[in-house]
């Protein structure tokens, strides 16, 4: 079975740009969460130690690759 890792899924979200705190905002592994973002500081994130904890996590969905601008830019026919 292929090991995934919170870091590459997109329902991780890293402090301090992405979020106050480190943790799994899928909304059904989060203890507390929000409807609107004004109350976004209220919300507590999952532990994605422990619900990963075997690299298993059946939930996890890999984060889409970044793509250079230059790149963006090219496919434009810039
Ligand atoms: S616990 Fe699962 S769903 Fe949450 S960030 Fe990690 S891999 Fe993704």
């Amino acid at each position: 079975m292929k090991r995934v890792d919170c870091q590459h899924c997109t329902h991780f979200r890293a402090a301090p740009y992405e979020a106050r705190k480190d943790g799994c905002y899928l909304q059904k592994n989060m203890p507390s969460k929000q409807k609107d973002m004004y109350l976004d500081e209220q919300q507590i994130a999952g532990d994605h130690r422990a619900i990963n904890i075997r690299g298993d996590c059946p939930d996890f969905e890999a984060r889409a690759v970044d793509v250079p601008w230059w790149r963006r830019l090219w496919s434009l026919g810039a």
